[in-house]
């Protein structure tokens, strides 16, 4: 970086400067939950609060309600939908707020991990009647993985629910990252007053509010003797007493563990009521991170750097067979992108150039001329991309921390129309390229498997393999439970392997070996059976 700018003349060094002063302006966040725990209604609430959107409702839940036996016009549905919110940006304060929008549904997980490799931070919204749910403990992995920083809003305080102490230790057990609450309730469900900030040192009054953005404050320390009148004897002991404790509890806030992933803040409130949004959003815009630097596989690549890098984590199919072009979402990494400049693609080694690519504002799609670090672009794409992607100025790099992670179902596709074989081949290569789903392909007989993290998968590669490719298929389940990518520093052990292993070895897309068990047991054996051979399971293994 200072090599950089000592390199560069005067003008190129005003172009830094003003590129620094773009980047110091964004936040990329996802807002990550367990389904029906307040992501939809939380997204709403901020973008009301950025003026994005005037009404509530405007924001429509991405949610698939029917499962395994789903009418597709829903999937379609959903998928128009889930292109419209897949990026929110609003402003604030002085700053550009992106919201990436991540499926909740179980069955589009590997969506939402994938979405998560390009934001810089998360807030996690937790039910306060439920607690830690699966798909928060699945996704918080992910976090973990990659040290996001994450704030966590407990939601629904309108409802009888748990013990905020006990809340808290769940958080910490479960997730596995200290917790650090900056606001406090008073009661909850029907006596619900309100929340203390233990920061500001303000109380907010709760009331039921679906409308408004603006409540009742009153700025007043806790030993203040008026505090009884304000909210009766009873609860006014109750919050001196717990916040004395979670004084006691926990380590004081350090926006320095936040950052580094270790500490999460945890705000209570309710977001229907838009009770507790606004100490949430400005605390967010104070400690949350800017675009950060991201690994490659050559080296780390800081978003201050005068040079454009970018990656695809995310392709958006067209349904409609009369276009079929798709969308690929670009994170900007470094630099600045330009509309019609040409950048070098580093998988295919070709340089190409994007007429009009577009940046969301709320549900608007509009022609963006310049982006930078932190904000996402959308490239008309007619069968460029995969998932992961690198775009660069010409420098051969390519973006890492996107992997596949093992599927959890798997079955072998089979071709109904022996007419359309090239048609399948070719919807199967691309749906995968999608990341709808991965494909692992056996060299006996070239057969292929897919695997996925939901049933919901296979009916909608099925339909669109129908309608959008012309190739008919059914699936043969496969007693198979996960997928494991095989790596040795000895060639010869492992090519042994994988020749004794048989139809047990498939490839990847990048014709990496790939070890298919039947169960975890039959990994720990062949682990134990083979110590030079090492076991992942997910893509990355650097
Ligand atoms: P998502 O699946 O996480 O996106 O959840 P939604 O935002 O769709 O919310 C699920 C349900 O919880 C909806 O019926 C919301 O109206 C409701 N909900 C959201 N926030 C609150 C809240 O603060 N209190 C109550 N009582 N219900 C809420």
């Amino acid at each position: 970086m200072q090599a950089a700018v000592v390199a560069m003349g005067i003008g190129d060094q005003l172009i830094l400067m003003s590129n620094i002063q773009e980047i110091k302006k964004r936040r990329t966040f996802a807002i990550i939950s367990h389904p029906d725990a307040g992501k939809t209604t939380l997204t709403e609430k901020l973008l009301l609060f950025g003026g994005a959107i005037q009404t509530a409702g405007a924001v429509k839940s991405n949610k698939i309600k029917k499962t395994a036996t789903s009418d597709f016009m829903e999937i379609e549905k959903q998928r128009g939908i889930s292109v419209a919110t897949s990026v929110m940006t609003f402003e604030y304060r002085d700053l550009l707020i992106n919201i990436l929008d991540t499926p909740g549904h179980k069955d589009f997980a590997e969506d939402t991990y994938r979405t998560l490799t390009a934001v810089d931070s998360v807030i996690l919204v937790i039910d306060c009647v439920k607690g830690v749910e699966e798909q928060t403990e699945r996704l918080m992995e992910v976090c973990r993985m990659r040290n996001t920083p994450v704030i966590v809003f407990i939601n629904k305080l309108d409802r009888e629910g748990q013990n905020p102490f006990e809340l808290l230790d769940e958080l910490e057990t479960k997730l596995g990252i200290r917790v650090r609450p900056l606001t406090w309730p008073i009661n909850m469900g029907a006596s619900f007053k309100g929340v203390y900030s233990l920061y500001e040192k303000m109380l907010y009054f709760f009331a039921v509010n679906k409308t408004k953005i603006e409540r009742d404050v009153a700025k007043i320390n806790l030993e203040d003797v008026e505090l009884p009148s304000l909210l009766g004897q009873r609860d006014a002991d109750q919050i001196r007493e717990d916040v004395e404790l979670v004084e006691g509890v926990y380590d004081p806030f350090s926006q320095e563990a936040y950052q580094s992933g270790e500490l999460a803040p945890v705000f209570f409130g309710s977001a229907i009521n838009n009770f507790g949004i606004k100490e949430l959003l400005d605390t967010f815009c104070d400690i949350s991170p800017l675009p950060q630097p991201r690994p490659s596989d050559t080296r780390k690549v800081d978003p201050m750097e005068p040079k454009f890098t970018g990656f695809v984590f995310k392709i958006h199919a067209n349904l409609d067979p009369r276009h079929r072009d798709r969308i690929a979402f670009l994170r900007i990494c470094s630099g600045k992108f330009e509309r019609g400049k040409f950048y070098k693609h580093i998988r295919l080694g070709k340089d190409i150039r994007f007429s009009s690519p577009f940046s969301f504002m709320a549900s608007d799609k509009k022609v963006l001329d310049e982006g930078f670090p932190g904000d996402v672009v959308g490239l008309y794409d007619t069968g460029n991309f995969k998932i992961g992607d690198t775009l660069t100025e010409g420098e051969v790099l390519q973006f890492s921390g996107i992997p596949s992670f093992s599927p959890e179902i798997f079955k072998e596709i089979v071709n109904l129309d022996p007419m359309k074989s090239k048609q399948l081949e070719k919807g199967i290569q691309q749906l995968t390229d999608e990341g709808v789903a991965q494909l692992f392909t056996l060299d006996l007989g070239n057969r292929k498997i897919v695997g996925t993290v939901g049933e919901l998968q296979f009916d909608v590669i099925q339909y669109r393999l129908q309608h959008e490719y012309g190739a008919k298929c059914r699936w043969v389940n496969m007693n198979i439970s996960r997928a494991c990518w095989l790596t040795s520093s000895d060639k010869a052990i492992l090519d042994q392997f994988v020749r004794l292993k048989g139809n047990q070895i498939a490839y990847d897309k990048d014709r990496n070996p790939v070890f298919l068990a039947e169960s975890d047991w039959m990994i720990r054996m062949n682990q134990e059976n083979n110590p030079e051979i090492q076991f992942h399971f997910t893509s990355e293994f650097k």
